[in-house]
């Protein structure tokens, strides 16, 4: 897989994490959460994959609604340099409640109950996001609001923590906002707070996996002579990515594995999102360093991180960089490398913001037992 660049450029001994085995680290960035004509997406797999690869992604995955016909048509595999996985995106009885399901082959039958999707998805194999979980959309009647409401739910694997989409459309808010529709990748600015604020509190008590999301739908604004596609598929894909380390070159290696390194490493929360809009991000190197140089990626590295330790960040554009820890800033630094020594237990995270506007969030680093604060 050409699209792949091995992170780090660092004597290989430097790599011993419990985490990563074959000593190197590669770097995948993808976009998620993508519709199709399957659903109610305005692109066809051809035309998605084409486009994908031409803005450079590595790997797609497609969660038409309630459908899971792309992979039956066997478009789900490699092509080139880019690899496409196909999942769906299930809702309870009244629409609402998106749930995010990958890694299963069939759709499971309609239920009232997240907690029963949640459950039946997991024991099928697969594992699941909580979709836009924080959307409001208050001022376009046309397009109403699918938040998550069922909060008490447990066993899901991760939340969108940012959506473009959601956020795109709640800003649409008055006439000036038309603006918005040519230019609809201008106005992101980041994660609302809240929902930042929610995951952080989430994380406190067990790990819930961060992904960014595109939830591409391409749809068309106007009627007649003014139609046209407010979200064009290439404008789509640059936006909202999902990076991810995985543990070893999947150049070589068959789909399947290759898909089982991309759905552990969203799992287990193992790399950051980001705004292309902002600059591409890809090359960002984010790590956990003990003094030994062993290198733990963000997210839940299954062993139990001890200190003292340091966040060692660096990206490829200058920019300003933020250490959160239990959800309050800790450090800043304006530059294209920070070392954060970290002493004390908690949840830690880094968020990079380029002109003001978000540019990366990492997964969290969660240090100590848990609840962690
Ligand atoms: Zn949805
Ligand atoms: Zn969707």
């Amino acid at each position: 897989m050409g699209g792949i660049r091995k992170i780090l450029n660092k004597p290989e001994k430097e790599f011993s994490a419990a985490s990563n085995k074959h000593g190197l680290f590669s770097e995948v960035s993808g976009a998620i959460h993508i519709h199709t004509r399957f659903s109610d997406g305005e692109v066809d797999f051809p035309e998605l994959v084409t486009a994908a690869k031409e803005v450079g992604l590595d790997f797609i995955v497609v969660t038409d609604h309630m459908s899971l016909e792309g992979k039956e048509k066997g478009f789900e595999g490699f092509y080139e340099t880019l690899f496409v996985v196909i999942g769906y995106e299930h809702n309870d009885s009244n629409n609402k409640n998106h749930y995010l399901a990958i890694g299963t082959d069939k759709v499971i039958e309609e239920q009232d109950s997240p907690q029963r999707y949640i459950d039946l998805i997991r024991s099928a194999g697969g594992i699941g996001f909580l979709a836009h979980p924080a959307e409001e959309r208050q001022y376009f009647k046309k397009y109403p609001s699918y938040p998550w409401t069922e909060w008490d739910v447990s066993g899901y694997d991760g939340i969108e923590v940012w959506n473009h989409m959601s956020e795109w459309v709640e800003n649409l808010k008055s006439w000036r906002s038309f603006i918005r529709i040519f230019y609809p990748r201008r106005f992101l600015k980041g994660v609302p707070p809240g929902l930042l604020k929610k995951w952080d509190e989430l994380n406190r008590t067990s790990f819930i996996s961060g992904i960014g999301g595109v939830d591409a739908h391409t749809f068309t604004y106007g009627k007649g002579f003014f139609k046209f596609q407010i979200f064009p598929i290439k404008v789509e894909l640059k936006g909202i990515r999902t990076h991810l380390y995985i543990p070893d070159n999947i150049s070589n290696c068959e789909f399947v594995e290759a898909k089982d390194a991309c759905l552990r490493a969203l799992k287990n929360g193992n790399g950051y999102i980001s705004n292309y809009r902002q600059g591409d991000a890809k090359g960002t190197e984010l790590f956990l360093r003990y003094a030994d140089d062993t290198l733990v990626p963000p997210g839940c590295s299954g062993r139990n991180p001890s200190l003292p330790a340091s966040l060692s960040i660096s990206i490829p554009l200058e920019a300003e960089i933020r250490v959160i820890r239990n959800g309050v800033q800790v450090s800043r630094k304006v530059g294209v490398y920070h070392n954060f020594d970290i002493t004390g237990n908690g949840l830690y995270r880094i968020e990079v913001f380029r002109k003001k506007k978000a540019w990366i969030y990492s997964n969290p680093f969660p240090i100590g037992s848990y609840p962690l604060y």
